[in-house]
């Protein structure tokens, strides 16, 4: 975006080369709109797969959550499940398209004002040359920021990237999830497949107390397996194609929000800038929202600093509201709570299915809320088009 509009972007990104990490995550309509504005959305979608809602069952029977994106009242819309790389593929080509100054293997631990702009200080002690604006898009621990691992939330997840077919019993448009109070999660996320000649996946995910992952790792994997079993039997046909400890990653969550967004010609967007427990899947969106942001606020200001504002203002209160509405709500679904789950099941399920709180609960997921994207000069993107070019890549499996 900042390329498009005449700025010189030089990446610096610590990694070498790009390999796939992770698993799955949400595209919601907030984020498909970013990625509508960039002409990316139909890439993106070709690659991922519909989910028309989530869906949580407590391990009695009762539904705890039932959040379909029809409740949004918008033509068509649905969340779109994509592995991370797939994600990160559609991004990646674009920006090398564009012809973006891209310097791997760049660690960066802080930055500082130098005379003619701000530099980058390097792990191995080098310098960048210096820059009119760092944008700190480093993700949840950034050095930048100053400090790893703040705001570490009790509980992550183990999760997994498994290939299915078309015979496999699971609901292929669907979120779905199994509880046993607020301590125990299974899920599946439909993700799409990686590339037109490779499968369909899911990612499947099983939530762990951060504390208890070695302990994990020293169990058979079979007792493990018996007990997500006991949970939700049905997912035994993914299980059997998990075979050792390797094939599940552990990933951890932290909620936090960055002292200070901005300050002289530095801005820090996504997880850099405010990072939140996965539950309602909104990460990857806010970040692409914040970018967005970024770009508009520097092209409507009369000054950098004026821009670095706009941006910063144009995002700050939908970034507070989610922030506030995923500290709320992760103890429901993440805590050895017991009073929680139990309000959650007996209370706020029912709840949730009166028209307007089904309302308000499916723009909360859709990342909605607050009325984000006109104050972008954005809207929900033709999800009819969107569909329909799902479909024919579905029918065309060699085209991409
Ligand atoms: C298990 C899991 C499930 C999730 N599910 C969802 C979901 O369903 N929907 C959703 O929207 N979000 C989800 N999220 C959150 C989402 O992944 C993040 O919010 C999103 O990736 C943030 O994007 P970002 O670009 O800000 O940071 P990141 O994706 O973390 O990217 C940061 C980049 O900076 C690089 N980097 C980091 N440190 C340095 C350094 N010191 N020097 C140089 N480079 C550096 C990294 O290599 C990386 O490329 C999930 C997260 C997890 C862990």
């Amino acid at each position: 975006m900042l390329h498009r509009d005449g700025h010189r972007v030089t990446l610096y990104e610590r990694f070498e080369t790009p390999r796939p990490l992770g698993s799955g995550l949400m595209i919601q309509p907030s984020g498909m709109a970013v990625l509508d504005g960039l002409e990316l959305a139909h890439q993106v979608a070709r690659r991922g797969a519909r989910i028309d809602a989530l869906l949580g069952i407590e391990e009695h029977g009762r539904t705890a959550l039932d959040a379909p994106y029809a409740k949004l009242g918008i033509d068509g819309v649905f969340g779109l499940g994509i592995h991370r790389a797939s994600l990160f593929g559609v991004l990646f080509e674009a920006a090398q398209a564009e012809g973006l100054t891209i310097l791997t293997g760049h660690e960066v631990l802080s930055s500082e004002l130098c005379a003619a702009g701000r530099c980058l200080v390097f792990a191995d002690g080098s310098r960048s040359r210096p820059h009119d604006l760092i944008v700190d898009a480093s993700g949840w621990a950034s050095r930048i920021e100053g400090g790893e691992g703040q705001g570490l939330l009790p509980f992550g997840a183990l999760w997994a990237s498994v290939p299915v077919t078309g015979d496999d019993p699971h609901a292929r448009n669907l979120l779905e999830q199994r509880y046993r109070r607020a301590s125990q999660m299974v899920g599946v996320l439909p993700i799409g497949s990686r590339a037109d000649d490779a499968p369909q996946e899911v990612a499947f995910f099983w939530s762990l107390p951060r504390e208890d992952h070695t302990r994990w790792c020293d169990t058979p994997l079979d007792a493990w397996k018996d007990e997500v079993r006991a949970l939700w039997p049905q997912a035994d046909f993914l299980l059997e194609r998990i075979s050792t400890h390797d094939d599940l990653t552990f990933a951890r969550y932290a909620h936090r929000t960055a002292r200070k967004a901005h300050g002289e010609r530095l801005i820090r967007i996504g997880d850099a800038w405010h990072s939140a427990s996965p539950q309602l899947g909104q990460g990857a969106n806010m970040a692409l929202l914040d970018a967005w942001g970024l770009a508009l606020g520097l092209r409507e200001g009369r000054t950098l600093a004026e821009g670095i504002r706009n941006a910063n203002l144009w995002r700050r209160d939908h970034v507070a509201l989610y922030q506030a509405v995923t500290a709320a709500f992760t103890p429901l679904f993440q805590s050895d709570a017991a009073l929680w789950p139990w309000l959650r099941d007996r209370a706020m399920a029912p709840l949730s299915r009166l028209g307007p709180v089904a309302r308000v609960q499916a723009q909360l997921m859709s990342g909605l809320f607050g009325w984000p994207l006109p104050m972008l000069g954005l809207d929900v993107p033709d999800y009819s088009a969107i569909a329909a070019s799902m479909a024919a890549r579905a029918s065309s499996p060699d085209q991409s």
